[in-house]
């Protein structure tokens, strides 16, 4: 038992459908489950309209409908699935009119909360599934689009939903399993979940790789194949590094860290359910699908080299408190990370050095604000004592991570990365090595962090 999963990329248009639709082809002796995304930008500009929404801005909101009616359709007519066509316009057009009604309620309200974001995200993989379905169908092959809010059962930390994995479980194989029996095709929309209460929510922006090791879990998979546009994980972000080429395998725990520092092939909860598991997840290029791509297991595989790949965030603060040094002073770190708990913030890192005294947070850009606002009212009253000195936020930084397993345990790495940002005259403000010694990770200036990657890349990988 397989699952496959395809990317926005991958179903972005009339061709990569066609494309997908025969990968999934072959694959049907092993009887997969396959799990899509949204056409590619249709989650984008399904976000879009609810900020219009929020400000009340119809005039935006319409031209997303349009935007979404058109795309839809359009790839609809490139199919061309003669009979097939008319009911599957009927089943978009029917998504559309509930979407519609959705978002005329926050115009009305002018609202946009995190539960409402989740509701309006959903329809981009009920739409592109749909599609798929369809298609499939045209072929001769019996497939069925299942209710993605039926069998994800979640948390209600709506835009970052946790899977409950007992009720998902259950769920899934009630319904996944008696179609596979009767040799139907099951197609799940990725992303989307819902409560215990039957609300919609969402596993994060790129949540779908995580529905399929999610069902993969619940399944018990033999293996997890995800599509995109590239062949596999690669060394470097192409854009940035263009002889970066791709890793033939990595271990859960390196895969992990390189999405949990920017890498966007993976969402960076995907490895979790195969972690427990055990089944391998294999990334792979829709675009080019013999190639071999990246296997993802519990061992991975040292292959010379210490570093395997680079990822980097463009985007990020450092927020600082610093205590006074008097001794007996509050305790800064536990009750700074306490904070962040609060707001469900993940730091990238933490700078520290006597860390019940000061403590810097690297985070995404669009987080630091908020948490500071945060510290500021946590420690206001040590700040007017004088026993916190300052909580400020600096922004404009980037963060890259070398990553590759038993990097902790090969001695001259520091050396070798501080030697070589210094030969083009970049300075590290921030410096943190993951405990098991998996991913080393750097702050340096946001306009030095590609020249940053690539020095570190000709360094490391492509010599
Ligand atoms: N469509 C969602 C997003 O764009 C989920 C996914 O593609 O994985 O974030
Ligand atoms: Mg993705």
């Amino acid at each position: 038992m397989l699952i496959l999963k395809f990317g926005g990329t991958s179903v972005g248009d009339a061709g990569c459908i066609r494309r997908v639709a025969g990968i999934i082809r072959c694959h049907l002796p092993r009887r997969p489950v396959v799990v899509l995304s949204a056409m590619s930008g249709v989650t984008d500009a399904l976000l879009l309209g609810c900020q219009a929404a929020e400000r009340g801005d119809r005039t935006t909101v319409y031209s997303v409908m349009r935007y979404l009616r058109q795309r839809h359709r359009s790839t609809v007519e490139q199919l061309g699935l003669g009979d097939h066509d008319a009911r599957l316009l009927k089943e978009i057009e029917h998504h559309l009119d509930e979407l519609e009604q959705v978002y005329s309620a926050l115009c009305l309200l002018e609202e946009a909360s995190a539960r409402s974001l989740d509701r309006v995200a959903a329809y981009g993989e009920r739409l592109s599934c749909a599609v798929m379905v369809a298609l499939l169908c045209s072929q001769g092959i019996e497939a069925r689009v299942l209710d993605a809010e039926s069998i994800v059962k979640t948390d209600d930390n709506f835009q970052e939903a946790m899977p409950l994995t007992d009720l998902t479980r259950e769920a899934t194989r009630e319904q996944i399993c008696p179609l596979l029996s009767a040799g139907i095709l099951p197609i799940v929309p990725g992303f989307a979940g819902s409560t215990t209460s039957g609300l919609t929510t969402t596993l994060g922006r790129g949540g779908s790789d995580y529905t399929a090791t999610i069902l993969g879990a619940a399944l018990d998979a033999d293996e997890v194949r995800i599509y995109s546009d590239t062949n596999g994980v690669l060394t470097a972000d192409p854009k940035v590094v263009p002889e970066a080429r791709p890793v033939p395998h990595l271990s859960y725990a390196e895969a992990r860290e390189l999405s949990f520092f920017g890498a966007k092939v993976i969402h960076p909860r995907t490895v979790l359910p195969a972690v427990d598991h055990g089944f391998p997840i294999r990334v792979l290029n829709s675009f080019e699908p013999s190639f071999e791509g990246t296997l993802i297991t519990t061992d991975g595989e040292r292959n010379g080299e210490p570093v395997k790949s680079i990822a980097y965030s463009r985007t990020v603060s450092v927020v600082t408190v610093e205590g006074s040094g008097r001794p007996g002073g509050p305790r800064v770190a536990a009750r700074a990370l306490g904070t962040l708990e609060r707001l469900s913030v993940d730091a990238l890192l933490t700078n520290a050095s006597s860390p019940e005294q000061n403590l810097s947070f690297i985070l995404p850009a669009d987080r630091a604000l908020v948490v500071h606002r945060e510290l500021a009212a946590e420690f206001a009253e040590e700040m007017r004592r004088g026993e916190v000195r300052r909580i400020d936020v600096h922004n404009g930084y980037g963060v890259f991570a070398c990553v590759g397993e038993g990097l902790g345990d090969t001695s001259g790495i520091g050396a070798r990365v501080f030697g070589a940002l210094g030969g083009i005259g970049v300075s590290v403000h921030g410096f943190a090595q993951a405990p098991s010694g998996t991913s080393f990770a750097f702050v340096v200036e946001g306009d030095r962090l590609d020249d940053s990657v690539r020095v570190l890349h000709r360094e490391f990988v492509h010599r």
